[in-house]
């Protein structure tokens, strides 16, 4: 008589599941996605039920208890966090973990703190002295952030330790209040239905369409900046709910979405209907309250960045990804899973309509609309009166380059100021990978082989490709006009404001970007001081493009676009496009906006188009050169970074398994060894191996293979599948 078995995934570092048996007494009462603690080795491990099956237990070990009477996980969420955990090649246990709230997974029940302080790592390359500084240290590093009681069921006492950690500068510390949540404390006016607009209303009737059916549909909203996206997922949802099912929208980050959230608040509150809002400044106990709310159905929508994929709602019948081309989506470290990938994954397991939004597609989702894989809806026209602002590109080549503000940026900002209108501009400082730049031509250098902007060593003094570790040596002339004006681009930009404060020294400046946001509150202060118009001038990364409307805004200015131009990532051009097309559709939501725009090269095609409007030229152009040299979404790529102290050891590594690789003779195309553009972090030497196939299975198979390989002590690698940040 064959025996119950039960495949489980143990919460440790390991990819494979476990089998255990099953003895009579649960039979009754174990079920997929439940919890329980096995025995491992010498110790009792937490995990999860992935599945039950019959066969013969010879030799196999029983399962010790359940944690808890109720799977932890329902079917459709246990399917999409193992299907994800084996995408991303990433640990089964621990992905299942991370759609859990800690409290859950632990054995030991837990008292939800009052209060509780956050940590996050300060971007610092040393290591503390310590020992067990350096283990907690490591461990909120690799998590992004973690909380006291957190910390405080992974290491015995680490208070002490995490206050020395703070005063060395190594972590930042934040108190969380547990129940004052900003997002839900005050009351918001309640708001009805907008009667829609014809473009609206025709989007909303297919929407609702597929909301009826019940069914998984894929649905690209392509909505110019204005357009009235929002309102469009407010009436969809409103049908979403009177169908008995829920709601869940994703934002790429919450924080910077308060206008949104407000919105969904004024909308169905007064009706009745509970929203829950997931980030990051909920304290344990907060977000196992909201997990435990939503798993038993209290929750009619569910508002979150992109872990909130995960979240336990029973039946979603829509979900929505604002802002789809968001490369917040994708988890930078760890498990890096994409959740907008993931949500169209979930919408066919939970078999609902998904719906992704933008006003500048990722390429990716216009591709799939284009292979008619997606349903695309359109709105090309703002939803009241304001016209969408008129933009100019200023040609920066022969100014001179040390001036930052070009005159005639200098000049329409002092018009604008007369006028009591407001002004953004948006720098973007990435200071670790400068490229060279003729100031007289703009010319730039690219990879032959890549088409990717060369980076600048200053050292080696050479220039050198990210991907194929192409290199040369830097021309004295500019081969396209053959000045002597090359000048390494991209250093830090901070010496803007000072330069602003000096051209414009009555005006009220202020600047926005993780350095002046990073404490709580600090972000919403600005934003409001934007709407009461106590600031004249707001200064600010790419922070200031996302989420608000600012009637008073009435100039944007760009000033260093050929910073994005020239990232060193096949995606440069459509960052720049998306970028200045968001940051461009800040200006005159009340009407009468301008945008300048400056640049080295204005002719190029990210710039033309952004300062159209026009997707569709971008996407054709676009789509072309990711063809051509095999890019996604034409393409398939993971990269493969290896890390370690000590430089030779870690090129040795990338060197060997390269080698072990080539040996493998298969069609894949391997790019590298080289240094990542962030070569130095956090006291290691990281070198990636970029591998780039064009069917997907091909790349499955040349990573599978690469897990044979025997990884030498004291280098790490991780692999990222489908990589959107390669740093
Ligand atoms: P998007 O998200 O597409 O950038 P929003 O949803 O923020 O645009 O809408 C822009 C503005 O237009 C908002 O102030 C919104 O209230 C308004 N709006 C949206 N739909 C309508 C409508 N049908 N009639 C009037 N105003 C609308
Ligand atoms: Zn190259």
């Amino acid at each position: 008589m064959p025996e119950l078995i039960a495949d489980i995934a143990v919460f440790a570092p390991l990819r494979q599941l476990f089998s255990y048996r099953v003895d009579e007494s649960l039979h009754d009462s174990i079920r997929a996605g439940q919890g329980v603690l096995v025995p491992f080795g010498r110790r009792r491990l937490s995990g999860i039920v992935v599945a039950l099956r019959r066969g013969s237990a010879e030799r196999l070990k029983d399962v010790a208890e359940l944690l808890a009477e109720e799977p932890l996980l329902e079917q459709a969420l246990l399917e999409l966090c193992c299907w994800a955990a084996d995408y991303y090649r990433y640990p089964v246990g621990m992905a299942l973990r991370s759609a859990l709230p800690a409290g859950l997974t632990s054995a030991a029940p837990r008292v939800a703190a009052l209060s509780d302080s956050l940590y996050r790592p300060l971007e610092v390359a040393e290591q503390p002295r310590g020992s067990k500084q350096r283990e907690v240290l490591d461990f909120i590093r690799s998590a992004g952030e973690a909380s006291l009681s957190l910390l405080r069921d992974e290491f015995s006492a680490p208070h002490a330790i995490l206050e020395r950690l703070v005063e060395q500068g190594f972590l930042s510390k934040t108190r969380i209040e547990k129940l004052r949540d900003p997002f839900l404390a005050d009351p918001v006016k309640t708001d009805q239905p907008l009667p829609l607009t014809e473009e609206q209303q025709a989007a909303f009737e297919r929407l609702q369409q597929a909301v009826l059916a019940a069914d998984f549909a894929p649905f690209l909203l392509q909505g110019v900046t204005g357009s009235g996206k929002t309102e469009v997922y407010l009436q969809t949802i409103a049908e979403v709910l009177k169908q008995g099912r829920q709601g869940l929208v994703l934002v790429p980050e919450i924080a910077l979405t308060p206008q949104l959230v407000g919105r969904f608040r004024a909308r169905f509150e007064a009706a009745g209907y509970r929203i829950a809002v997931l980030h990051s400044g909920l304290s344990d106990g907060e977000r196992f309250d909201s997990w435990r709310q939503i798993a038993r159905g209290d929750i009619h929508i569910v508002i979150g960045a992109r872990s909130a994929i995960f979240a336990p709602l029973q039946n979603p019948g829509l979900i929505i990804v604002d802002e789809e081309h968001e490369s917040s989506y994708k988890q930078g470290e760890g498990f890096r899973y994409n959740a907008r990938d993931l949500a169209l994954l979930r919408g066919q397991k939970e078999r609902c309509p998904v719906l992704l939004g933008s006003a500048t597609p990722s390429l990716g989702s216009a591709y799939r609309c284009a292979a008619g894989q997606m349903e695309k809806l359109e709105l090309t026209r703002r939803a009241h009166a304001g016209a969408l602002p008129k933009v100019q590109l200023i040609n920066l080549s022969g100014q001179p380059p040390e001036q930052l503000i070009s005159t005639e940026l200098q000049e329409t900002m002092a018009a604008t100021l007369a006028a009591g209108r407001q002004i953004l501009l948006l720098l973007n400082r990435r200071g670790f990978s400068p490229f060279l730049l003729c100031a007289d031509c703009g010319q730039t250098f690219r990879c032959p082989n890549c088409e990717i902007t060369l980076t600048y060593h200053q050292k080696a003094q050479h220039l050198r490709c990210h991907y194929c570790d192409y290199r040369m040596t830097p021309p004295v002339a500019c081969p396209g006009c053959e000045g002597h004006q090359l000048n390494p681009e991209g250093f830090g930009t901070e010496r803007l404001e000072q330069e602003i404060a000096e051209l414009f020294p009555a005006a009220r400046i202020a600047r926005m970007d993780r350095d002046t946001t990073s404490h709580k509150g600090a972000h919403q202060k600005i934003v409001r001081e934007m709407f009461d118009a106590k600031i004249d001038i707001l200064v600010g990364t790419q922070m200031i493009a996302k989420g608000h409307d600012f009637p008073g805004v009435a100039l944007v200015g760009v000033l260093a676009s050929d910073a994005v131009l020239n990232l060193p990532d096949f995606r440069a051009a459509e960052r720049a496009f998306s970028l200045l097309t968001q940051v461009a559709g800040r200006a005159g939501r009340t009407g009468g906006g301008q945008v300048l725009i400056q640049t080295y090269s204005p002719d190029h095609y990210a710039l033309q188009c952004a300062a159209e409007q026009d997707y569709s030229s971008f996407y054709a152009q676009e789509i072309q050169f990711r063809q051509e040299l095999g890019y996604p979404p034409a393409g398939y790529l993971a990269n493969l970074v290896f890390a370690g102290i000590g430089e030779a050891k870690v090129l040795k590594a990338a060197e060997s398994l390269t080698a072990y690789l080539i040996a493998a003779g298969s069609s894949v195309e391997i790019l590298g060894p080289s240094p990542c553009p962030l070569f130095r972090l956090r006291g290691k030497s990281r070198i990636q191996l970029l591998l780039k196939a064009e069917k997907r299975p091909q790349l499955k198979r040349l990573l599978d293979y690469a897990d044979q390989w025997k990884l030498p002590a004291g280098v790490s690698l991780s692999v990222d599948v489908d990589p959107l940040d390669m740093f």
